[in-house]
């Protein structure tokens, strides 16, 4: 039949060389956060970040090694839909927010640590050209994808640590241990 002669069912799915090396890269396991099942490679389906159906390419790059059950839940939605769907959040854009609460010296004290140049615009002026500050978008742009929830914890520790040195001047010790000798002598 002409109709399904087509040639496009044999382009659905990846080879096999392309098959094992997905496997392995997944280390065997459904490559669903919220699943993480362990396969065998003949129980291996080749899911797609974006679906086939939908423009998605037979790419290994496209290609997710997925269980059955993961594979009909997704159906023809696209790997970051069924991520939302099931609740599951894009570290990266998670990143970013946290990054958000921070202050710029917190930004800059992140991209020294990893030693990343951040550079602020080029303004060119009738004389000169000089460079501006760079902003705090600049900063997170550059970090999201490189800065880890350890690095984080040391950023808010080490201003958390600074403030209970100004606290403590703000208690007036002295002045009630001076007191003290004062009762002593009125009895
Ligand atoms: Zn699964």
């Amino acid at each position: 039949m002409f109709f399904f002669d087509n040639g496009l069912d044999s382009k659905r799915t990846i080879g096999i060389r392309d098959k094992q090396i997905l496997y392995r890269n997944s280390k065997g396991r459904c490559q669903n956060p919220g699943c993480n099942k362990k396969i065998e490679f003949d129980e291996m389906q080749v899911g797609h970040k974006t679906a086939w159906s939908k423009g998605g390419s037979t790419t290994l790059r496209n290609s997710v090694c997925i269980c059955y059950r993961c594979n009909k839940l997704q159906g023809t939605d696209s790997w970051a839909t069924f991520m939302k769907k099931q609740g599951i959040k894009d570290p990266k854009t998670d990143m970013k927010a946290t990054l958000e609460t921070l202050t710029i010296t917190q930004l800059k004290l992140l991209a020294g640590k990893h030693h990343i140049r951040v550079t602020g615009q080029v303004v060119e002026t009738m004389f000169d050209s000089h460079r501006k500050a760079p902003t705090k978008r600049q900063y997170i742009n550059k970090l999201s994808g490189v800065v880890t929830n350890a690095d984080l914890h040391s950023v808010s520790e080490k201003s958390k640590k600074k403030l209970p040195k100004t606290t403590k001047r703000l208690i007036p010790t002295k002045k009630r241990k001076k007191e003290k000798p004062m009762w002593d002598t009125l009895f």
